[in-house]
């Protein structure tokens, strides 16, 4: 099967972290015979300068022709990009993994969890207004939100250490995260071989620090997933290493946690690897959709390639400690992939 992946470089970091990431994209074709058809499409705020739009229809077009859309971060426009491209496509899950990788200087070791946030409702909805100094958002929670969040946590549960935490504040947000809380405990009766819990968010931002290794899967809400994402990538050794995936039923983008990086665009010193993981949680996705070993087989050599280079480490962007540039970083990986196969 021939997979048709729009690729948004994106602003900042971004096209530096897709030059690099597209070594290992070609590295893939020719190891494992994948057949990928790249197309390059324009968002962000480069885009919007140069054609009035951050979000242009025939970019919207291109998405919706491919199988799924690897996208490097945008600036400032990202809320009329990604936000957007979320709800037109209803990429309700957003997954964010936070794991442990061998030389990476981290706060805590032995750390494997997953952040599942519910992507399309919550204050993020955007409802807000002002007027006469006083500004209202609408915090919206519906129960086929949560419902679907949670079974999209208890399935990857189940493929994983088969504990869940929800995290929400339903002492004080009694009814939006009472929603979200009664609608959890709800379907964790469908999941007894899973062990399910609750947490505060505060106490959730605590733990993160004090014990993240306790940790499986993590199901919340919009706003506290954002938030805690970005944490629990901090703890296990920084942004430039932090893959997601926005996944709906039929369409699912991948890009890196972070945002765009402007203090340090254009130096070519940028971790690639939050790309490169990205794109490994693409072939993941691709491989369940379309029952394809293949793609499974790809996402297997990327995350192994990416360990093995940490470990090496010899190559390795300034974030990690090391001077090599963000080009060579992604054509070490892309090496290791064929040294990985030869072995
Ligand atoms: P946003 O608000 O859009 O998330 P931001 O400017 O607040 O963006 P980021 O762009 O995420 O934050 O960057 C936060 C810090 O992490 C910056 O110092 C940046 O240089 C660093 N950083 C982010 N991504 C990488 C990367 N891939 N490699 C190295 N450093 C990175």
């Amino acid at each position: 099967m021939r997979y048709r992946i729009a690729l948004i470089r994106g602003d900042g970091i971004g096209p530096e972290q897709a030059e690099a990431t597209l070594l290992v994209l070609l590295k893939l074709e020719e190891l494992l015979g994948l057949k990928l058809e790249i197309v390059d499409v324009e968002a962000g705020d480069a885009c919007m300068k140069r054609t009035g739009t951050p979000l242009p229809d025939e970019t919207i077009r291109t998405l919706k022709g491919s199988h799924a859309c690897l996208k490097g971060p945008v600036g400032e426009t990202a809320a009329d990009v990604i936000v957007r491209l979320r709800q037109m496509f209803d990429l309700y899950a957003n997954v964010r993994p936070a794991r442990s990788l061998p030389n990476v200087p981290a706060l805590k070791p032995g750390v494997d969890l997953v952040i599942v946030r519910e992507n399309t409702e919550d204050l993020y909805k955007g409802y807000e207004w002002e007027l006469d100094g006083i500004a209202i958002g609408i915090r919206l929670i519906t129960r086929r939100g949560c419902e679907r969040i949670a079974r999209y946590a208890f399935e990857l549960a189940r493929r994983r250490k088969r504990k869940i935490v929800a995290v929400h504040k339903a002492n004080v947000m009694r009814i939006t995260c009472g929603l979200f809380a009664r609608t959890c405990r709800e379907v964790s009766k469908d999941y007894p071989d899973i062990a399910y819990s609750e947490m505060y968010v505060d106490a959730a931002a605590m733990d993160l620090i004090r014990r993240p290794e306790h940790f499986d899967v993590i199901v919340t809400t919009n706003v506290f997933g954002d938030i805690l994402s970005d944490e629990a990538a901090q703890v296990v050794g920084g942004l430039g290493l932090a893959p997601a995936a926005n996944i709906g039923d039929e369409y699912a983008i991948f890009e890196p946690v972070h945002g765009c990086a402007p203090d340090i665009a254009g130096k070519g010193i940028a971790n690639p690897i939050s790309m490169i993981l990205s794109a490994a949680m693409m072939f993941e996705w691709l491989a369940a959709r379309y029952s394809d070993e293949r793609c499974l087989e790809a996402s297997e050599l990327v995350n192994e390639a990416v360990t093995r280079t940490l470990e090496e480490g010899k190559v390795l962007t300034p974030d990690l400690g090391g001077r090599a540039k963000t080009i060579e970083l992604g054509a070490r990986i892309a090496s290791m992939m064929e040294e990985i196969r030869r072995a």
